[in-house]
C-alpha cells in the first residue's frame, strides 16, 4: 500500500479563482483521511488534483514515493468514487466492476472472473452479477461503485462525497460499511465530506478546510476537543464562544474578561495579557452546579467559570439532553448532559460550571 503527500499544492483556475492555496498533508499507507469544510473551500479540487484530473498551479504531490504532479490519471492507480457514482446502466453489474481490469488489458477472463466474485464478496452482495444497475437500490449501486473502484486494486481510493445522496439512515449503515471494507483491505483513502458527523466519526484524521486552505489536520477527538481556530470550532459541532481581553496569565490559564463574564480557560503558548481572543467551551463540558456548591465557590472569592441564567429550552437528544441557558446579560449557552443525569427544566434558573481545563483559546 501507498502514502500520498502533497506539497505547497496550489489550483488556480482559468476563470481565475484561486480554489486551494498551498496545502500540505502527508498522508501514511493505509491512513483514512476526511478533508471536510464548506461548500466552495476547494475540497473536490484538491481530491481532483490527487487523481490527476486537475494539475496543480503550484507544489507537488507523490503518490507512493513517486511525484506524479505532472502524471495523468490513468498512471496514478487511485480508484475514485463521486456523489453520483454513475454506474454503466446498460452494463450488467459483473460487467461494470470488470470495466478497468478489462480496460487495462492486462488481466485474463479468468483473473476478471475471480477478482469480480472476490469484491462482491467484499461489498456482501454475492450473486447480484448478472442484474443490471436499475436492479439494485440506490445503497447498492454505491457498493458496486465502490467493488468497480477497488477491482484494479488501485493504490488508493478517492471518494467525493458518496454518501450524499442517501439517506440519513442508509448513509450511517453506509459509513460503518465503508469504513469495515477499507480496514480489511487497508487501503490509503482520501474521503471528502461537508458532513462534519460524518468526517469525525469515520476518519484516522480529518483535515478542516477553509477558503482553499488546511485550518487543522488531526485525528477526530483532537480536532474537536483542541480546535486552533474559530472556525475549526464553529465549523465541527456545537461551541460556546467567549469573546474578550486576557488580563492574566499564570501557570498555563489565561484569565479573560469578557465583559459581562470572566472566562478562566486553558492557554496557550504566545497568549499574553492585553491579547484578544476567544475561549471555546464544549456544550458537553459544562455541569449544573448545585446550591451549596455555588456557595462553596463564593467563599474562596472566585465566581469564574461559574454561569447562572435561566433555562429557556430543553430537548432530547436521545442518549444526551441539549439544555439552553440565558444569562442576566442575555449570553445564550448550549449545555449537553447525559440524560438521566442532573435533570433541569424549562423555566427554572440554574446554575453551570466548566473547568479551565475544558476551556480552549483559539485565534480568530
Ligand atoms: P468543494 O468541493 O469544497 O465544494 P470545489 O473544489 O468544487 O469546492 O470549488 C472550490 C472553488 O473553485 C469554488 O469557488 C468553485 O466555484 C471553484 N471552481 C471549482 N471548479 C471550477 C472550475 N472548473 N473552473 C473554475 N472555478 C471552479
Ligand atoms: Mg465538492
Amino acid at each position: 500500500m501507498s502514502g500520498i503527500s502533497l506539497t505547497g499544492v496550489s489550483k488556480r483556475y482559468p476563470g481565475g479563482v484561486l480554489a486551494v492555496k498551498g496545502v500540505d498533508i502527508d498522508i501514511e499507507s493505509g491512513e483514512f483521511v476526511t478533508l471536510v469544510g464548506p461548500s466552495g473551500c476547494g475540497k473536490t479540487t484538491t481530491l481532483r488534483t490527487i487523481a490527476g484530473f486537475e494539475t496543480p498551479t503550484d507544489g507537488s504531490i507523490r503518490i507512493d514515493g513517486e511525484d506524479v504532479t505532472d502524471a495523468p490519471p490513468y498512471e496514478r492507480d487511485t480508484g475514485m468514487v463521486f456523489q453520483d457514482f454513475a454506474l454503466f446502466p446498460h452494463m450488467t453489474i459483473h460487467e461494470n466492476i470488470a470495466y478497468g481490469m478489462e480496460a487495462s488489458g492486462e488481466y485474463t477472463d479468468e483473473e476478471i472472473d475471480a477478482r469480480v466474485a472476490e469484491m462482491l464478496e467484499l461489498v456482501e452482495l454475492p450473486g447480484v452479477g448478472d442484474r443490471t444497475p436499475d436492479q439494485l437500490s440506490g445503497g447498492q449501486q454505491q457498493r458496486i461503485a465502490l467493488a468497480r473502484a477497488l477491482a484494479p486494486r488501485p493504490k488508493a481510493l478517492l471518494l467525493d462525497e458518496p454518501l450524499a445522496s442517501l439517506d440519513k439512515q442508509l448513509r450511517e449503515q453506509m459509513q460503518v460499511e465503508l469504513r469495515r471494507i477499507q480496514q480489511e483491505i487497508g487501503i490509503t483513502t482520501v474521503f471528502v465530506t461537508h458532513n462534519q458527523e460524518e468526517a469525525l466519526t469515520m476518519s484516522d484524521r480529518l483535515a478542516v478546510m477553509n477558503d482553499g486552505r488546511f485550518e487543522q489536520v488531526g485525528p477526530p477527538d483532537q480536532v474537536y476537543n483542541d480546535p486552533d481556530t474559530r472556525f475549526v470550532a464553529d465549523f465541527l459541532g456545537t461551541a460556546n464562544i467567549f469573546d474578550g481581553s486576557v488580563t492574566a496569565v499564570d501557570d498555563g490559564y489565561a484569565t479573560v474578561d469578557c465583559g459581562d463574564v470572566t472566562v478562566r480557560s486553558k492557554s496557550r503558548p504566545g497568549i499574553e495579557p492585553g491579547a484578544d481572543v476567544s475561549v471555546v467551551v464544549r456544550p458537553e463540558r459544562f455541569e449544573f452546579g448545585t446550591a451549596s456548591a455555588d456557595g462553596g465557590t463564593r467563599s474562596t472569592g472566585s465566581v469564574e467559570n461559574v454561569f447562572e441564567g435561566e433555562i429557556t429550552f430543553k430537548r432530547h437528544l436521545g442518549s444526551s439532553v441539549e439544555f439552553r441557558l440565558e444569562t442576566e446579560a442575555g449570553r445564550e449557552l448550549v449545555v449537553v448532559r447525559r440524560s438521566g443525569l442532573n435533570q433541569r427544566s424549562s423555566g427554572q434558573r440554574a446554575t453551570v460550571r466548566v473547568d479551565p481545563d475544558d476551556c480552549r483559546i483559539v485565534e480568530e
